[in-house]
């Protein structure tokens, strides 16, 4: 794969103890030193007009004013730095980068994945939070709805958190199709089956709120299920994945149940549904906090696109995420 990475990133410092640490991409860096056809690529900041595109002008300033003033507490547990704001820009120029390659064709073997810190999909129009600030993957997409390179987007956010700011920023929005699966309850507790977007972008927004413990394999039955499907309906141009790994058995912080070869089994399926709609194919860092998980599963990722194909899957799907998967179908997204 290529992989869009900035040493930027790495000066964004939220203090120690943080979940959302350097270190994460550092780790990242290291599992990847042994792998066959990794190349890095070192993308532009994303321009101010491409952040404002998706953010209230008002609120980048103040996030600018309060870097420049030496950051601090955003919120309880949204930090940033002096240099948070050029980390920032940097990461959402990477997600920028990683799609606009994706649409120039870069595919199989070249795949693009963007290493950006901050992670972005939380930040709603007109806030940072859960360690977000500007939503990288929503510029991404808007960049190149913008440029007139894509008529159409869609972002499967499989981070275990709800991305409820990307839902936020394009909501009422029909030609970006955002799908989240995510672990009902946890922070921040939004991503309801019912809300499916509005005005232009109804039916354009799919919530997958799996119980606790959900496995891998329910994520696949929701891929191959509901999420190909809708795809098929929808027929995006570029297809974006939020990629966070924190759904993962060992992540410290949830309780899903994805192993590693379940996110190769996951990219395969993706793989899958953007070949079969002739998709351009991106991938965008969003959380995931277990170094070792974090790591080993973009290395999976990696190897996925290198060649490796995943062990078959041999799991059941829980009697209470085969209910949420058959709401979100009463929902009716194959009309679009
Ligand atoms: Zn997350």
């Amino acid at each position: 794969m290529n992989f869009g990475y900035r040493e930027t990133c790495l000066r964004h410092d939220t203090g120690r103890r943080h979940p959302e640490s350097p270190d994460r991409l550092r780790a990242i860096r290291r599992a990847l030193t042994e792998c066959h056809g990794v190349e890095y690529v070192a993308a532009d900041d994303a321009d101010l007009e491409r952040i404002h595109a998706v953010h209230d002008e008002e609120y980048v300033d103040a996030f600018e004013t309060f870097c420049e003033r030496g950051g601090g507490n955003w919120d309880a547990d949204t930090v940033a730095s002096e240099d948070s704001w050029d980390a920032a820009l940097a990461s959402a120029g990477l997600a920028e980068w990683a799609a606009q390659e994706a649409v120039d064709g870069a595919d199989g073997r070249d795949t693009p994945f963007s290493l950006g810190r901050p992670p972005g999909h939380h930040a709603l129009k007109d806030d940072g939070m859960g360690f977000c600030f500007f939503n990288n993957a929503a510029v991404a997409a808007q960049s190149a709805i913008d440029a007139g390179d894509v008529e159409r987007v869609a972002i499967f956010d499989w981070d275990v958190h709800h991305g409820n700011g990307t839902q936020d920023i394009f909501y009422d929005q029909g030609d970006v199709f955002y799908v989240s699966i995510h672990e009902d309850g946890l922070y921040p507790a939004t991503g309801d089956i019912d809300e499916t977007g509005d005005g232009n972008g109804e039916g354009t927004t799919m919530h997958i709120p799996f119980p606790p413990g959900a496995s891998g394999t329910a994520y696949l039955a929701a891929v191959t299920e509901l999420i190909g499907p809708a795809m098929a309906a929808f027929d995006p141009d570029l297809f974006i994945v939020s990629a966070g790994f924190d759904a993962h058995e060992h992540d410290p912080i949830s309780r899903m149940h994805i192993s590693t070869e379940g996110y190769g089994r996951l990219t395969d399926a993706v793989r899958t549904i953007t070949d079969d709609v002739d998709a351009a194919l991106a991938f965008v860092l969003e959380g995931g906090y277990g170094l070792d998980t974090l790591s080993d599963s973009v290395h999976m990722v990696h190897e996925v696109f290198d060649g490796y194909q995943p062990a078959p899957d041999d799991g059941d799907v829980s009697e209470d995420a085969q209910e949420v998967l058959q709401a979100v179908q009463e929902q009716g997204f194959d009309g679009l």
